[in-house]
């Protein structure tokens, strides 16, 4: 007999048995769909399914299934219409609670879906399961031994008895082979007679490199040092949730202190995470934290899928001390993580230029947050963002003004190129430079010299129209490579053999102006012929290894001086370097950002921190034809107080970061008008919703982007700025559905923009 419902429709009959019994699942996709989906939970996966794992569930139109991350478990609100999940990927959470948390934070704060953001915080290893390698790990029988303790064997077998015997512990057959001086057949024969056993274990990628390294024991901290060490520890010992600003001059002594921090965290039995710039991944800092720690994952961008694999396992079940890695190891599945250090704060790879947009220094805020632990920012040129937080009291600052060992900062000198004779005969390196390089090299010091351009000729300049050779594809003008014959294009993939006549107006007379690293180096070989010289650029350093080579043979002195672009202006430490010098710092000061004043005040400060390590001293010297810009005259001076006041002021009165938050749109398209359209009418949407609710935000343009063609893309954008992003927030949450945009164009939304091209 059918049941009677009195309470409204008839429920389907699937429903009807257990309605108060449903469960649901809440679902979110890896696409930019800013929602979560509720998912029935099929009987036979109710007690498999919990937040953290991978679903197969059908999605979108056609109902294709499509991996799905489950980040809630509840009865549902209703069961009517909801489709069911298919099965299970992960038979265990692959994230824990807390990152399901922090990733919904990132998707907030920077505008994209939360399924986006999962999507990027598992590796790909992980997600496709990557085979971890196995090995094969030998050990003696000691039973079938003792019943033939005089048995003759051949010397080969005997060597591998001899190897095992005399470790006293399983070893690898790779390991027993190399010291046996033997192939994998007398191993095999010792195998069949069972005098050994073998076993399978899963490799780790720390072992090979863990081994290499001597330990080694603590420096004697200066004054500055043990201050600042001093307010860390008592922040960690009671537990407290501080984020440390720590301004430390270039070679203050700066890691140092995060070792003797994180050596804290390790006594209780916590983990610690150190992010640092990928370019700063170098042996020389990976042997720092390796020489003082039992166990140390390194995550790096040439990781196999396997080795990520490994590493996350790894982490995840407390097997590792100390995580050091650039951007992305902010997600590290630490079990019971105890601080975050962020080396070189300053550092604009710290942002991701791709979906989601978020920045490592803000994520890691986030996340010390929720975990509740000191988290350490640490530069000697600070972001005025922090520096400002600083200043405000939200953050704490900790200084240290002097360099260790009573080592002073190096001189600099500002070098007006403006009528220098040999640039003005196109050479690169002017008179007083010269000078102080062969100075440097009679006195058997090294030599950096910094640039900021790659190829050998920038610009490609005709002199009939007077206009630059460009990209075909991009607003970008073409550099050519010496090395290759090409003229190639730094923001696309284009290259091509070098025009003979302009491509604009037919004229024969290009001209090719301006000087990149090639041609830099070119001048340098022939001018000081007796010096050997490394160039490091991304052209020189393609091969994954060379830039460690580089570096190891530059240490070694087997080459005198080292130019190249930002690759050589990070946290290197050459006692014997003796000069920096930098080609040209009007580069970055000419580029169309709000940040160009504040990127060559980094750069020239940065640079100028390689010299001067030693007890030989050091000196920079710095070309420029704007030596009255205050960037440039602080940066001499290592007044960094003195270039916060005053570029703290300008942005305050343009009222720019760190006064306001931006949320940049770039809108791009392959039709120019109609990408043009389309940046007008969200412009305009915005600017209605705006008005509509008396939102305290700015909106800026549409305009052409500056870089207005992009691998064949015609890009505008737009930018608004408000006091708090919690009010572009808010915006967004209303506009985001009117911006679907017409076919073919495509938006990006960047929030605390840091690249503005
Ligand atoms: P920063 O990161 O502040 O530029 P580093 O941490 O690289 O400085 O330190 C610069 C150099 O000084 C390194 O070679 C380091 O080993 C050394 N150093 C650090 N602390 C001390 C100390 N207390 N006594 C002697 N040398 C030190
Ligand atoms: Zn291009």
């Amino acid at each position: 007999m059918k049941q009677q419902n009195l309470f409204g429709p008839e429920l389907l009959p699937w429903e009807q048995a257990d309605q108060n019994d449903l469960m649901a699942a809440q679902l979110v996709f890896n696409r930019p769909v800013e929602t979560t989906f509720d998912y029935l939970v099929p009987d036979h996966l109710r007690d498999r399914l919990r937040p953290g794992q991978r679903v197969l569930a059908p999605f979108g139109r056609g109902d294709r299934l499509t991996t799905g991350y489950c980040v809630g478990l509840e009865r549902p609100q209703r069961s009517h219409g909801l489709k069911i999940i298919h099965s299970l990927i992960d038979e265990q959470p692959i994230l824990s609670d807390r990152t399901l948390a922090l990733a919904r934070w990132i998707a907030e704060r920077y505008l994209c879906a939360w399924g986006q953001v999962l999507e990027t915080v598992v590796p790909a290893g992980v997600k496709n399961r990557a085979g971890t390698r196995e090995i094969l790990m030998l050990e003696l029988n000691a039973e079938v031994l003792s019943k033939h303790p005089q048995v003759k064997l051949p010397a080969k077998q005997a060597a591998v008895l001899q190897v095992l015997t005399a470790a006293g512990k399983p070893l690898s057959q790779e390991h027993v082979a190399r010291e046996a001086k033997c192939g994998s057949g007398p191993i095999t024969a010792l195998r069949h007679k069972q005098f050994i056993r073998a076993f399978p274990r899963r490799s780790d990628p720390r072992d090979a490199e863990m081994e290499a390294i001597e330990k080694s024991a603590n420096l004697k901290l200066n004054t500055d040092q043990q201050r600042v060490l001093d307010r860390i520890l008592q922040a960690l010992r009671q537990q407290e949730h501080t984020t440390f600003l720590l301004h430390g001059v270039t070679g203050s002594g700066k890691t140092e202190v995060y070792i003797r921090a994180i050596q804290e965290v390790v006594s209780y039995g916590r983990q610690a995470i150190v992010l640092v710039p990928e370019i700063s991944l170098t042996p020389q800092t990976i042997r720092r934290f390796r020489s003082r720690f039992a166990s140390v994952a390194v995550l790096h961008s040439h990781l196999s899928d396997a080795d990520r694999h490994s590493h996350w396992q790894q982490i995840s079940s407390g097997n590792v001390q100390v995580v050091v890695g650039a951007r992305s190891a902010v997600f590290a599945p630490t079990k019971n993580l105890g601080l975050i250090v962020i080396d070189e704060e300053h550092e604009t790879s710290f942002k991701q230029d791709t979906t989601p947009r978020y920045h490592a220094r803000e994520v890691a805020r986030k996340r010390a947050e929720l975990e509740q632990i000191p988290l350490i920012l640490g530069s000697a040129t600070p972001t005025l963002e922090s520096w400002c937080r600083a200043q405000a009291g939200q953050d704490e600052l900790l200084q240290m003004t002097r360099r260790v060992e009573g080592l002073p900062m190096p001189p600099v000198t500002i070098v007006d190129v403006r009528h220098d004779p040999i640039r003005k005969k196109g050479g690169a390196i002017g008179r007083a430079l010269h000078h102080f390089m062969q100075q440097a090299l009679a006195a058997d010091g090294q030599i950096i010299l910094f640039l900021n351009l790659r190829g050998y000729s920038p610009v490609l300049w005709c002199r009939a129209c007077g206009q630059a050779v460009k990209c075909p594809h991009c607003d970008v003008s073409l550099t050519w490579h010496k090395e290759r014959n090409e003229i190639v294009c730094h923001s696309c993939d284009y290259h091509n053999v070098p025009p003979t006549s302009c491509p604009g107006c037919g004229d024969a007379g290009i001209r090719y102006l301006g000087i990149g690293t090639q041609r830099l180096e070119q001048e340098v070989r022939s001018r000081f012929p007796q010096a050997p010289c490394i160039r490091m650029d991304s052209d020189s350093m393609r091969k994954h290894g060379s830039h460690d080579l580089a570096l190891e043979a530059f240490r070694k002195g087997e080459a005198r001086i080292l130019l190249g672009t930002q690759m050589i202006s990070k946290g290197l430490d050459f006692p014997n370097v003796t000069l920096v010098g930098v080609i040209d710092a009007d580069t970055v000061l000419h580029q169309p950002d709000l940040r160009s004043t504040e990127r060559t005040f980094q750069l020239i400060a940065q640079v100028a921190g390689r010299t001067g390590r030693g007890p030989k001293g050091g000196r920079v010297l710095v070309q420029t034809s704007c030596p009255g810009e205050p960037a440039i005259v602080r940066a001499s001076e290592h007044d960094f107080l003195g270039f916060a006041r005053a570029e703290l002021e300008q942005r305050r009165s343009m009222q720019a970061p760190p006064f306001e938050h931006l949320a940049r749109l770039i809108i791009r398209g392959p039709d120019e008008q109609a990408t043009l359209a389309e940046a007008r009418r969200m412009a305009e949407t915005v600017r209605a919703a705006i008005a509509t609710h008396a939102l305290p935000i700015r909106v800026m343009g549409p305009a052409p982007a500056p870089v207005a063609r992009l691998k064949g893309s015609f890009r505008f954008h737009f930018q608004l700025s408000a006091v708090q992003f919690e009010t572009l927030q808010d915006l967004w949450r209303r506009v985001r559905d009117q911006f679907k945009p017409a076919a073919d164009v495509e938006f990006a939304v960047d929030m605390d923009p840091i690249n503005m091209r």
